[in-house]
């Protein structure tokens, strides 16, 4: 892990989203804007930067941010491209179709995740162009990268709110991701390794009780056993049923017995102590 990933770990603060806005380029519809607005509320962002726009945020647009019209309330307009991306370390466009001239073009999962890594350094920009005809390419040649949502090729152009809402969940995915530790079930403890071992005894034990077969004599089947129950990396009280269900085949069910299974093992996994009952 380098220095960048460290100091990311180290800062799960939501001022970071703050540092990224969505940037609007002559949006025609108003309902647009506050569709966008919502989109980017419900993700955490708020700075949203407005360039000539071509409706104001009116009733249409409160009505659509349904909640989130403070973005339109602190929006700032812009009479140019350059104004809104005053002060940003790193702009990125986003475009429907591909371009002629080839830039260096990013999936929304690392466009959010590059975003956000130098959010943490400065101010960033997202553009999204005009409903008709998207960004022109002098607007796109101040972009640093671009980014395209992939799509069916036949049909590569949505809504403005439904891709700024696309890029939205993704930083908040990338965010999330450096933000929280992985997600671990709580309340969830799997099995430590010796209780695991007097299971696959017990399992073993069981199949050679039933006439099923003796994995003694099958290094593939064994393995193949440990792989699945590796995966599933079972608790103690999933263990316990398993083995009841064991002991029910094996025609006993005493708890003593039962217990008594539970034994730390010979290195071999062997199941002698289930077999000596
Ligand atoms: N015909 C226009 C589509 C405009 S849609 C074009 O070719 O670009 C309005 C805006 O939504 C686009 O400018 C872009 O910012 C965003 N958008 C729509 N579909 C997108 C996609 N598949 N990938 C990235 N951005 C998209």
């Amino acid at each position: 892990m380098g220095p960048l990933d460290e100091s990311r770990m180290m800062d799960p603060s939501p001022k970071v989203l703050d540092a990224i806005r969505f940037v609007l380029v002559e949006t025609t519809h108003s309902g647009n804007l506050g569709a966008v607005a919502r989109a980017m509320k419900t993700m955490g962002l708020r700075r949203l930067d407005l360039v000539n726009p071509r409706s104001s945020p009116d009733a249409e647009a409160v009505a659509r941010a349904a909640g989130a019209d403070d973005l339109l309330a602190t929006a700032r307009t812009h009479r140019a491209l350059v104004d809104a991306l005053r002060g940003c370390r790193l702009v990125v466009g986003s475009s429907a179709r591909p371009r002629t001239v080839e830039w260096p073009l990013l999936e929304p999962a690392d466009c959010a995740r590059r975003l956000l890594a130098e959010a943490r350094e400065g101010e960033v920009a997202l553009v999204l162009g005009r409903e008709r005809s998207g960004l022109t390419n002098e607007e796109l040649a101040r972009c640093h990268f671009l980014t395209r949502i992939p799509t069916d090729p036949g049909f590569s152009s949505l809504n403005l709110a439904a891709a700024a809402q696309i890029f939205a969940y993704e930083i908040r995915r990338a965010w999330r991701a450096d933000a929280e530790p992985p997600p671990v079930a709580s309340g969830w403890d799997p099995a430590p390794p010796e209780v695991l071992e007097g299971f696959h005894a017990h399992l073993a034990q069981t199949m050679v009780d039933t006439g099923f077969c003796d994995p003694a004599q099958s290094r593939k089947l064994r393995q193949r056993l440990r792989r699945l129950f590796n995966r599933a990396r079972p608790d103690r009280v999933e263990l316990n049923i398993l083995r009841g269900i064991l002991s029910a085949a094996q025609g006993r069910k005493t708890p003593a017995r039962f217990r008594k299974t539970d034994s730390p093992t010979d290195s071999r996994g062997q199941a002698a102590e289930v077999s000596e009952e």
